[in-house]
Parts: C-alpha cells; sequence; structure tokens
C-alpha cells in the first residue's frame, strides 16, 4: 500500500469519497512529507498548515466531498505569481517580498468553490521570468530527480512540490512554457489551457498577451478534474472566453484510434539531446500502436519563435511592471530626496537582474525609432506562427513534440548565459504565441531523469489533448516511478 502522499488527486478523492481517509489526515500526511522533504527541495515560499488543516476540518464536517467537486479536501499549492486574499504573494521577488493581497484570483475562488485545500505558495523566477526557478530572490528550488540540478521553470517550485509529493496538484503559470517546460523537467503532467480559458483575474502579469494559468499534476485524469474546476467565463478578465465549458473528464476514455498526428520536424534538430530524441520517438510508435496516425510536417517559422517571443514579452513585461513604483504598494524606498529618485531606488532595490534585462529590452523594443523595426515586425512573425499552426491543424488533430530539448539540467549551469537559458522554451512558445492549448505528458527516461512529451492542439482542442494524453498515459504508465529523495 502506497503513502497517503503518494497517491493522485483522483485515488485520493476515491479514499475520502468512501470515508477510507479524512481530508485532515491527507492533509497531515503532506504537511508531514513536507517536513521530511522540503528542506532539501525549496519547493515552497509559503507553507500555510494552519490555514490547510482548518480548511480540511471544515471539508470533513461538511463532508464536501460528496458533493460532487472531485478537488474538495485536497491539498493544493498555487504559484506565488497568483493573488491569494491575506496570504503573502510575492512572485518570488523582493519588490512583492510584503504584499498581502487584499483579494483572490478567480482561480483560487474557484477553486474555493470546490473546498480545495491550499497548503502553500510556489517558488519561482523573479515575475515569471526565467527557466530554471535560479532567478527566485529567495532562493533555487531543486529537483526532486537529482537535488543537484534545477526544477525547470518559471513555475519549478510547483512543479517540484507535485514531483516530490508534497501536494497533489499545483497552479502554475505559463508565458512561454513556464509549467510545461517544469512539468517534463520533474516527471509529472501540466496542462496550458487555450488562451482565455482560465480566468487571469488575479493572476500577476507578466506578458499579458500570453500569460495563462494551467494545472500541474500527477496524471492526465487529475489535470481533466482541475481544470473543470478553473476553466470558465470570467467578466473581470477582458480576455475570458464566453464558451461552454465540458466536463473534461468524459474524454478520458483510453482509446486514441484513428487520432491523426503530425510531427513538426524543426523540433527534432540541433540542440534536442538523443535520450529524448529517443523517449519521443518511442513514445510516438506507442501511439502508432494505439491506431493514431503518425506523419512527419514541418513549421519552418519556428525558428523565429524564441527571437519573436524576447521581444514580445519583455514588450509587455516593461508595460506591466512599470507599476511597480513603491508608491501605492509594494517594496518602497523612504530615503531618497525626492520621488523621482525614490522611484528609481525602488526599482533598482526591488527587482532582480533577470526583470531589470527584460524591463530594458522590453523599454528598449518599444521605443520611438525602434518600434517599428522590432516590435512589429515581432508581431508580424507572431502571426506567421499562428498561420502556419492553423494550416497544420487542418490536417492533424494534435501535434507532437518534446516539451523540452534537454533533461533536467545542472543547477548554475546556465545562469551566466542567458540566451542559453532562453533557448529552454524553445519547444513550448508556439503554443503562447498562437494562444493554442497545449500538454506535457511524462514519456520515459534519459539517464535516470525524466522526458516530457508535448502535445499541441487548436484552440479549445483541451478534449483531444486529454483524451490522445491519457490513452497514452494508460498505455505506459511512467507516472508510477517515483524519485528518491
Ligand atoms: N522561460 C520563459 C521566460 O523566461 C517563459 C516564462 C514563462 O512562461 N513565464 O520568459
Amino acid at each position: 500500500m502506497p503513502a497517503l502522499y503518494n497517491l493522485t488527486l483522483q485515488e485520493v478523492h476515491n479514499l475520502l469519497r468512501n470515508r477510507d481517509a479524512s481530508s485532515v489526515e491527507i492533509t497531515q500526511a503532506c504537511l508531514d512529507r513536507i517536513s521530511q522533504v522540503e528542506s532539501k527541495i525549496n519547493a515552497f515560499v509559503t507553507v500555510t498548515g494552519e490555514l490547510a488543516l482548518q480548511q480540511a476540518r471544515q471539508v470533513d464536517d461538511n463532508r464536501s466531498y460528496d458533493q460532487g467537486s472531485a478537488l474538495a479536501g485536497i491539498p493544493f499549492q498555487s504559484k506565488d505569481v497568483i493573488c491569494t486574499r491575506g496570504i503573502r504573494t510575492t512572485c518570488s521577488s523582493r519588490m512583492l517580498e510584503n504584499f498581502f493581497p487584499p483579494y483572490d484570483a478567480t482561480v483560487m475562488e474557484k477553486i474555493y468553490a470546490n473546498h480545495g485545500v491550499l497548503l502553500g505558495k510556489g517558488n519561482m523566477d523573479e515575475f515569471a521570468m526565467g527557466s530554471s526557478t535560479e532567478h527566485s530572490a529567495f532562493y533555487p528550488t531543486r529537483n526532486p530527480w537529482d537535488t543537484s540540478r534545477v526544477p525547470g521553470g518559471s513555475s519549478g517550485g510547483s512543479a517540484a512540490a507535485v514531483a516530490a509529493d508534497e501536494v497533489y496538484y499545483a497552479l502554475g503559470s505559463d508565458t512561454g512554457g513556464s509549467i510545461r517546460q517544469p512539468a517534463s523537467l520533474c516527471g509529472i503532467v501540466a496542462l496550458k489551457p487555450t488562451y482565455g480559458l482560465v480566468s487571469r483575474y488575479g493572476l500577476i502579469a507578466f506578458a499579458s498577451s500570453l500569460d495563462q494559468i494551467g494545472p500541474m499534476t500527477k496524471s492526465v485524469a487529475d489535470a481533466a478534474l482541475v481544470l473543470n474546476a478553473v476553466a470558465g467565463y470570467d467578466p473581470r478578465d477582458s480576455t475570458s472566453i464566453n464558451t461552454p465549458i465540458p466536463d473534461y473528464s468524459k474524454f478520458l476514455t483510453g482509446e486514441a484510434n484513428g487520432m491523426r498526428v503530425g510531427v513538426p520536424k524543426e523540433f527534432f534538430g540541433e540542440g534536442t539531446q538523443p535520450g529524448v530524441l529517443e523517449a519521443v520517438n518511442t513514445a510516438l510508435n506507442v501511439l502508432e500502436g494505439l491506431g493514431v496516425s503518425v506523419e512527419e510536417t514541418t513549421l519552418p517559422s519556428t525558428r523565429y519563435a524564441t527571437a519573436c517571443y524576447h521581444i514580445i514579452a519583455p514588450s509587455e513585461c516593461s508595460a506591466n511592471l512599470a507599476r511597480y513604483d513603491g508608491v501605492k504598494f509594494g517594496h518602497s524606498n523612504s530615503e531618497a530626496a525626492s520621488i523621482w529618485d525614490a522611484m528609481e531606488m525602488t526599482r533598482q532595490e526591488g527587482f532582480g537582474p533577470e526583470v531589470k534585462r527584460r524591463i530594458m529590452l522590453g523599454a528598449y523594443a518599444l521605443s520611438s525609432g525602434y518600434y517599428d523595426a522590432y516590435y512589429l515586425k515581432a508581431q508580424k512573425v507572431r502571426t506567421l506562427i499562428s498561420r502556419e499552426l492553423d494550416e497544420a491543424f487542418q490536417k492533424y488533430d494534435v501535434l507532437v513534440t518534446p516539451s523540452s530539448p534537454t533533461v533536467a539540467f545542472g543547477l548554475g549551469e546556465k545562469t551566466a548565459n542567458p540566451l542559453e537559458m532562453y533557448l529552454s522554451d524553445i519547444c513550448n512558445i508556439s503554443a503562447n504565441m498562437a494562444g493554442t492549448p497545449a500538454i506535457s505528458v511524462p514519456c520515459g527516461f534519459s539517464d535516470g531523469l525524466p522526458v516530457g512529451m508535448q502535445l499541441m492542439g487548436p484552440a479549445l482542442s483541451e478534449p483531444a489533448l486529454i483524451r490522445l494524453g491519457y490513452a497514452y498515459e494508460q498505455s505506459c504508465r511512467w507516472r508510477l516511478s517515483r524519485p528518491h529523495i
């Protein structure tokens, strides 16, 4: 019998329903697990143990797990970029080190309405800028499979917490791969929804035209359950899509016969580790065995995706982060002689080097004289990338790629070279550019480290991604391997 903390969200829900465990028991099991492993992993910025036990008690008293939601009574972690009322929300930045939001993000309201139990806030790259969680202003998170390696980023704390069995699932944010890449490096599942499917209200903005919140889970079935709870129209987010939300767990059929898969060759090129190629190619054979047709295709504009992203995302970030001026909230320098000096000092002290780099890049790309050459051009390339994907989706239901060109790399290996770090998301960026959904599913190991396979589909194709991802997962059971911490 595996320990309580080893189970998936769905398994633990069944225990609750059958009265084989209480919410307090499973919450305590996670807290014990946290005290056992957290000092080696550093996945949390804040652990809300008392609040969690209080929420769990209430769920047990009301038997909320009998009322339909699979999330009731089950502990989760929320990335520290998602506002939680009265609970410190830092973005892993000195700027927001003492920020206690006066309101909950819509996703938090939705999970609370489902009687979820908040166990804490996830460490991340500062303001979600990075691919290794080493840009956290507090401490790096470590990969549960090998603590000398990074968990990926920017939602590295969330990926590591789920992989280390500290929580059953987490909510992360994905602007250019930030849930899929760490999920891949930590051997878990992450689903980036269609842009607008999940409300961004209360998600602290990085690049507003790209940001999207998504579930990070131990299985595809669990991702469907979390998506059920968080998807849906929100009038407080002007980019929210007003569309009926299906029950995503209906697509967990275990069969994928007749689906058409395209394999864009640009994602299998130079820079992709042989062990990653081997695992993904083996997974493609498994898909064929499930009756899926697999065909090579091409997305030539992919090679511009990283360059294009690193114009658009910093441009939006330079505008979004202009609000941190030390006046209304966040860090504030009170020693400067004038308001202008105070603002300058506030930003100098509050932001780390990567955030400053992005703000400067963005301000440059948007400045008069350079706007057309950089920002406008990047927007045109973005349209090309989207069109190419649209065309591919006329022919294929799903495109399959690696989720990351490499397995988890060593701490410190890429911090000195920002460009090398930026290339970590090369497989993920296109879906953000196009606003389309993508899921990362574990597909094996290379030298003992997890490899992830990415499935991409057209807008609102979450049902197809869940169906194919689940059928694959059922035929392989990679998720049964757990890290030894
Ligand atoms: N790693 C990418 C970056 O550094 C993406 C981050 C994200 O998705 N938030 O910008």
